[in-house]
Parts: structure tokens; sequence; C-alpha cells
């Protein structure tokens, strides 16, 4: 088997858990001092090697997520897949690891970047503060061969909120609840027209001019919402509806003033894509409405804002800012990350050559989700970034596996371009 399985073998034993990626940390400190590396680190954990002067950084992350038995870590191989026995395999990011080790064995003067902490919200791309001399930086963190990824999308979470006052009873209290919906990721699901749970219940109230007295819909930020609760009132009995069930409450509730225009809201606020980008045949700007609640009279809307470039990330923020102040709420904005927004540059050009010298052929690609490109891309704005990586399936679960093949072939791509621009 090719030396890189023997060191991510090696890194398997290694426990290296987000957020507990220490004994990782300091054993490739030390691999790289090892073979004659100048090593920084910082307080984030991220680690730099460099040797000479260079032109080419080469980056991965070297924390993982950890499911089932993880950080216990027994691989076994199948039909030309390496697997986890129970667990993650961690091939997501440490196939990449691997790839740098061998590099640093050979004594190449790149610079290579380990980062901390990518799968817990890119914390340390967040705290990077390096001196990089490197004019181009190639990610080893993508998932399928052949591809290279020149872009993603930048993001924003708003929180909208409004405190209504009381209404008088009139009619009679149901519950209300929206189910059996599939929900999917906020970001590279949005453009799959799947169902919002908010969006079917807001239809269903606005239909039977329903009185609200409380309602909990969705499930997290960043996933199409699947599930509404409401408790409301309604002069004439209300039929069941496909994904719709009722039940009649003996109780009575205390009905919010702002039912109608809280309805009217959910009809009004955008869900969805906005555009498609033109050449890239992914979603360019979108919105998920992901959480709805009216809690003591309080109303919160919560939504995820994303656009593959920052100005049009700002665009979307402006337009739900606009439509919920116009109806009284007070809108917030939590999490900003920028976009890495995809452009075909010379080294994407150079790395895509060598791409296709392996595979016979190359694709750019860009994602409509967040990637520590952009956020490096943002703090080293003159570095030109591309991404490549091998066939990954089921990354971040226990069924994660990678194709041992084309790890080779990938690899053949990395020492190519590190022939080309490394000494
Ligand atoms: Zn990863």
């Amino acid at each position: 088997m090719h030396k890189i399985f023997t060191y991510f073998e090696q890194l398997t034993q290694i426990p290296h858990c987000s957020h507990d990626a220490e004994q990782l940390k300091a054993f490739l400190t030390d691999f790289a001092a090892r073979h004659g590396y100048a090593v920084q680190t910082d307080t984030a954990g991220n680690i730099l090697a460099s040797k000479g002067t260079s032109k080419l950084a080469l980056q991965a992350h070297y924390d993982m997520v950890c499911v089932g038995r993880a950080p216990e870590i027994e691989t076994f191989e199948k039909e030309g897949w390496l697997y986890a026995k129970e667990s993650t395999l961690g091939a997501d990011n440490g196939i990449a690891v691997a790839m740098m080790m061998a590099l640093m064995e050979e004594g190449r003067s790149c610079e290579f970047l380990f980062t901390a902490d990518e799968e817990v919200g890119l914390v340390g791309a967040n705290a990077l503060a390096f001196d990089l001399q490197s004019d181009y930086m190639l990610n080893l963190d993508s998932e399928d061969e052949a591809e290279v990824y020149i872009g993603c999308a930048g993001g924003v979470d708003l929180f909208a909120e409004k405190k209504y006052g009381k209404a008088r009873h009139e009619g009679s209290f149901y519950e209300v609840v929206v189910s059996g919906l599939p929900g999917g990721h906020s970001g590279v699901e949005i453009h799959k027209n799947i169902p919002n749970a908010i969006k079917l219940f807001g239809a269903y109230a606005k239909a039977h001019a329903l009185q609200i007295a409380t309602i909990e819909a969705g499930e997290r930020i960043n996933s199409i919402p699947t599930h509404v609760r409401a408790i409301v009132a309604a002069t004439k009995p209300l039929p069941e509806e496909e994904h719709i069930s009722v039940t009649p409450l003996s109780e009575r509730y205390d009905l919010i003033d702002g039912s109608a225009e809280v309805i009217d809201l959910i009809d009004k606020v955008p869900h969805g894509v906005l555009r498609m980008h033109q050449t890239l045949g992914i979603p360019d700007r979108s919105i998920n409405l992901a959480l709805l609640s009216i809690e003591e009279g309080v109303c919160r809307f919560s939504l995820s804002a994303r656009a593959m470039d920052n100005d049009g990330l700002a665009v979307v923020e402006e337009q739900v800012r606009q439509l919920f102040s116009q109806y009284g709420y007070i809108v917030r904005s939590e999490g900003k990350y920028p976009a890495w927004k995809p452009e075909v540059n010379d080294f994407s050009e150079m790395v895509c050559i060598k791409v296709a010298e392996v595979f016979g052929h190359c694709d750019y690609k860009a994602i409509h989700a967040g990637l520590e490109c952009a956020v490096i891309s943002s703090l080293y704005p003159k570095m030109k970034i591309a991404s490549i990586g091998p066939n990954i399936r089921s990354p971040h679960s226990v069924h994660e596996h990678v194709e041992i093949a084309s790890v080779e072939r990938v690899y053949e791509v990395v020492q190519k371009i590190v022939g080309a621009l490394c000494d």
C-alpha cells in the first residue's frame, strides 16, 4: 500500500476529535521539526511548518468529527475503499494531513499549514495570524477527485423580534402540528424545493384565518424546518391536511394581537434560492427561513442567508432587514462569515491542468456553504487559493469511507503542483 496510508494509519491511532486534538498537534509539531522545518503554533492550535522560501502553502485541518467509537479507530478495506469499524474514519481531513507528512518527509520547501477545529465552526482558520509568505494555497479538504473548488458562499444568521399584546378570545382552540417533512441542509440543499414546514403552516393559517397563541417551529438555523407546533384559535372547525394534524383543546390560551401580521410575514419572507449563479449552476443567493417562535407574546423569526460574494450577501441581508422593519421588528445579525468569490485565475488554471493530466478531465466547482478557504482568503486577500481532494463519502458519519486508488491519484496531482512550485 502507498506510504500515505502508512501515515494515515498512524494518525488514526492518535486521538484528534475537535476540541481535543492536543496529542495530534504535538505529534505533527514534532514530526515537522524532526524533518528540518521551522514550526510555529498559536493559541487556537494552528500549526505552520516552513522551510526556505515558499511560493505554495498546503493546507488541511487536523481535527476530525468523532462519531461512534472514535477516537478509537479500527480501519478495514472493502472493495477498494477504506472504512472504520463503527466510527468515523477521519479521512476528512486525515488523508490530507498524511499527504502533507509525506511531502515533509521528502523535504519539500512549501509552507505546511494545519488548522485546528475546522469541524466546529472554522475556529482555527478564524484565528489565523501567521505571516504566510506563499502566493498560492492548495487546500486539500475537498471530497471529489477531478474537481477543483474555486469558491464558496458566505453567510449570516438574521434574527427578527417583536413583542405583541393580547387579543380577545374568539372561537375554539386547537393544536396544529406540521410534521413528516424531509428537511435538508440550508446551503447545499436549498435549491431542491424541499417543503418548508413554516411556509406550510403559514398557508394553512391564512386559509383558515387563524388567531395564534404560541408557535414552536424549526430545528436548527442551518436546516430547512421539518416541524411546527402551534396553539391557535379558529371560528370554524379546522380540517386536517397532508402533513398537518389538528387536535381540539378544551383549555383557553392568551392570543397575540398580531396574528394577521405574523401570517402575512410568513408569506412574505423569502425562502429558498433568490437567484442562481450564472456559470456554476448552483445557487448564488439564498435564504432559509429556519425557526419561528411565539412565546409569551414575543415573536422571533430566525433566518440564514447565503451568497457567493460579499456584496450579494449584503443585498440579501438588507432585503430581510427592510421587510421586518416595515412591520416594526427589531433585526440583528450574528455569525457572519465571508464568501470566497468563485474566480478562475492563474493558480486555479494551473491546478486544473495538473488534475486533467492525471484524470483526463477537470471541472471547476463552487459550493453554496462555508469553507475554511473563504476565511483564509479574507485574511490573506492577495493569496490565490484552490481546493482538491480524494473521493470521500458519508463524512461525519460511521459510514465514512475513502477510495484508496483515488487517494493515490490525487497525491499524484499534489506532487505535480508541488513539483512546479516548491523546491
Ligand atoms: Zn473537512
